[in-house]
């Protein structure tokens, strides 16, 4: 990418995290719409690469993705503690532990997870099955499939829907779209994949144009998830939350050294984070303590809830605000 449009982005950037802090609701609103808790829908996009996908937002390519961001917030999401590919990502993702907790150390090293460490089991195993559905809908049966010994299998047998088949973004969208209206009127937990930002980079490259439009696509559906829930009339009730478990080579057709990502939501999003941070942050969304959860996490929630102190509030503003402009100053 070009020095000169580094600096558009870094200006877009730092404008944008301004107009999202601005438009902050008070303090107090945040932690008592947190105690009731929400429903979540996380979705994840597999591989897509964070200077990429600012370059599409920028471009107003993503115009879906940018409205709940606005509406919300967006924050850079870091990989940290293995390698960035799609087992180990939506490992940590999902369960909000590492490698030497969830067995999950890459696509080639892996065993499954230890039973009732994802946020679908623990939403599961404390609201019963007659308070939560629990939905879980991947478009790769290879790293995100329920067969015996791969990292989702525990998963298969607990929750409500577990939906894996080798599927573009299209076929899941209209599944993820069909669960929204058949659950509308429960409470619910949804995990969404969409693979085609990976296949496509791997396939084409982290340049092509054919990786672009896949995203575009993930943004398309996303759009019409958020219809989905407005027509059903709980899109107020329910958060949003859409990160990638890795990102792309830049102008490769791999990921090996690729772990910048990033998290939008339609929920005000307090600080950049660590992969880590996406399952306490769907737990907190639920009206969880993400403190009560055994082994402890070592991320955090992304949003303000009520376990947060004013005061931590008030310091990880000026924290997302500081990275804004060191992260961009020093192109
Ligand atoms: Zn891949």
């Amino acid at each position: 990418m070009s020095k000169a449009f580094m600096k558009v982005l870094a200006v877009t950037m730092v404008a944008l995290s301004i107009t999202i802090l601005g438009c902050s609701c008070p303090v107090s609103g945040f932690f008592q719409e947190s105690i009731s808790g929400f429903n979540v829908v996380l979705i994840s996009w597999d591989g897509v690469q964070r200077e990429h996908f600012y370059e599409l937002l920028i471009r107003g390519a993503l115009p879906e993705i940018a409205a709940i961001s606005i509406e919300g917030g967006l924050v850079n999401v870091t990989i940290t503690g293995h390698v960035a590919d799609t087992k180990a990502g939506h490992a940590e993702m999902l369960t909000g532990y590492g490698p030497s907790i969830t067995g999950v150390y890459s696509n080639r090293k892996f065993s499954s997870i230890p039973e009732g460490l994802t946020v679908l089991e623990r939403v599961e195993s404390i609201f019963g099955r007659d308070g939560v559905a629990t939905i879980m809908v991947t478009g790769k049966t290879h790293n995100l499939g329920g067969e015996k010994g791969e990292p989702f299998h525990n998963v298969r047998t607990t929750i409500d829907v577990f939906d894996s088949n080798a599927a573009n973004a299209n076929v899941v969208g209209q599944k993820a779209t069909a669960y929204l209206k058949q659950y509308a009127s429960r409470r619910f937990s949804a995990f969404f994949h969409f693979s085609d930002p990976d296949s496509k980079g791997h396939k084409f490259g982290e340049n092509s144009r054919e990786y672009e439009q896949a995203i575009v696509t993930c943004d398309l559906w996303l759009g019409r998830i958020v219809q989905s829930l407005k027509k059903s009339q709980i899109y107020s009730s329910t958060i949003v939350l859409v990160t990638s478990d890795h990102g792309f080579d830049e102008a490769k057709t791999s990921h090996r050294d690729a772990p910048y990502v990033f998290a939008a939501s339609n929920r005000h999003l307090t600080r950049n984070g660590n992969l880590g941070d996406i399952a306490p942050t769907a737990l907190a969304l639920m009206g969880e303590d993400p403190a009560q959860f055994t082994p402890p996490f070592y991320g955090a929630p992304l949003v303000p809830w009520r376990g947060a102190t004013a005061s931590e509030l008030v310091k990880s503003i000026i924290v997302v605000l500081s990275d804004s402009f060191r992260s961009h100053a020093c192109d």
